[in-house]
């Protein structure tokens, strides 16, 4: 997907007046954070949940490297095949050759942002290679010719009748007055294509929640089950992830796990939580003959090094989405790119760049909610503040440099400051009570009048009152 980071003015506004959009985003309150707040209620030790989720990330990415190679270790020794992809498309150039040296001629794909993030469907698609999306939201999107607004429910910005006309339209080989007037219908019918595209794919392709070093196993949660299906019925299962999924044990995923799924969808646990401990064994009666697994860094060691680097704990719940007045207002698609709202803000613009990013960080109204709800307790206000200063530094002119330069020379002389001080106080004063117009502050007066001053600083009418009112 290429980035629209630098359209997020437009995008927004547009967004605040479509009404389809605005009656789903209406939805996020009472159904996932609802759901949330139930299964957060349900359970007593959620914060010392949160707390020990935290250590655990922030103890992992300070020492990713051992990490890793734990992993790559126990991951081959049980028989997967790991690839380390720097970039983007080394990437995707990574997965192309194992589709072609599999002979692949349809391929199966569950849902993956880091798949979105690198632009693989495109790339598999431009090099002949047909791609069926088997997530029902991101089905629905690809049907569409549409990108995911939602980190967990790619299609959140769709209503049930604009899914239900993409099928009548995209399906067109079927009876056009079938019955598709349920949700239970559309899901139906979409199972049934499914079936087929599963039954008969080369390759499956799948993210990865989590990386376990202890076990060398990808963790794969769903409440579809598509991943599981997509990952062992093809003959061969490739898995794209990144460097910052790693956890050392079994036991620090199980509590991830937890945090994962009450913060996301408001569950105890997810319908589908699979563990891939490298292809088909001897003595397993399904599976795939090979399993690759591709780490891409794309940026990412770049941003541990960096005073980002607590951004890489993200777990990818959503919830910050959910709790946030300016996603909830203006919808995923507006950010521009695949990740949204005060987790993307703080995210994109290390992974992409400030200069075409830099509306983001401005997205919000730092009230703190993000913060509040993020099961491993990121401090995103914090990082979004640090962007804004970075942009604030990178986009002064060496003339208002000079400018800020001369006013802060000035203040550090008080003397200086009142004479100064008390002369433009003279030459702001009016009879009319207001400025139309005043030099060098035009972005204030095209939008509103500049109040006129009473004709002197307030520390003279300080002294003169003062003096005024000392007994004689
Ligand atoms: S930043 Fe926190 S709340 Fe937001 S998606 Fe990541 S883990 Fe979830």
């Amino acid at each position: 997907m290429h980035p629209e980071t630098h359209h997020f003015s437009e995008r927004s506004k547009r967004a605040a007046q479509d009404k389809d959009l605005q009656d789903a985003l209406e939805g996020l309150a009472t159904g996932f954070v609802a759901r949330r707040k139930d299964a957060i209620a349900d359970c007593a030790h959620f914060e010392a949940l949160r707390n020990q989720g935290r250590d655990i990330r922030t103890r992992t990415c300070a020492d990713l490297e051992r990490h890793l190679l734990s992993f790559e270790a126990k991951a081959e020794q049980a028989g997967s095949r790991i690839h380390w992809a720097e970039t983007g498309d080394d990437a995707c150039a990574i997965v192309e050759k194992i589709c072609r040296d599999a002979e692949a001629q349809s391929i199966v794909k569950g849902k993956s942002m880091v798949s979105e993030e690198i632009g693989l469907n495109a790339h598999l698609e431009a090099s002949g290679y047909a791609v069926v999306e088997t997530d029902l939201g991101e089905y629905l999107l690809q049907l569409r010719g549409e990108t995911p607004s939602h980190i967990i429910a790619p299609a959140i910005h769709l209503s049930e009748h604009q899914a239900r006309a993409t099928f009548l339209k995209s399906h067109d080989t079927l009876n056009p007055k079938r019955d598709l007037g349920t949700p239970e219908t559309i899901v139906g019918e979409a199972r049934a294509l499914m079936r087929d595209k599963f039954l008969n794919a080369d390759v499956g392709i799948t993210g990865a929640n989590f990386l376990i070093a202890e076990t060398g196993s990808a963790v794969v949660v769903t409440n579809e089950g598509n991943g599981d299906l997509s990952a062992t019925l093809p003959k061969v299962h490739i898995i794209v992830t990144s460097l910052d999924k790693v956890v050392p044990t079994l036991g620090e995923t199980s509590i991830l796990l937890q945090l994962l799924a009450r913060s996301a969808t408001g569950q105890a646990m997810t319908a589908y939580t699979t563990l891939f401990t490298g292809p088909r064994h001897s003595t397993d009666l399904d599976g795939p003959d090979a399993c690759h697994i591709i780490i891409v860094d794309n940026g990412r060691s770049d941003i541990l090094a960096s005073d980002a680097a607590e951004v890489l704990n993200c777990i990818r719940c959503g919830a910050c989405l959910n709790h946030c007045p300016i996603y909830t207002t203006v919808g995923g698609h507006s950010y521009g790119w695949v990740y949204p709202g005060p987790i993307g803000a703080a995210l994109n613009p290390a992974l992409l760049d400030l200069a075409s990013t830099r509306d983001l960080p401005d997205a919000s109204t730092l009230c703190g909610r993000c913060e509040e709800v993020c099961p491993v307790k990121i401090p995103l206000p914090k990082l979004l503040r640090q962007w804004r200063a970075k942009d604030y530094a990178r986009r002064q002119t060496s003339r208002k440099k000079l400018a800020i330069m001369a006013w802060a020379w000035m203040a550090k002389r008080p003397t200086l400051y009142a004479l100064w001080a008390s002369v433009i106080a003279r030459a702001l004063k009016s009879r009319h009570g207001a400025h139309h117009t005043v030099p060098l502050a035009k972005g204030w007066t095209t939008h509103r009048d500049f109040p006129a001053s009473e004709g002197q600083t307030f520390q003279a009418q300080w002294r003169r009152a003062k003096k005024k009112a000392r007994p004689s």
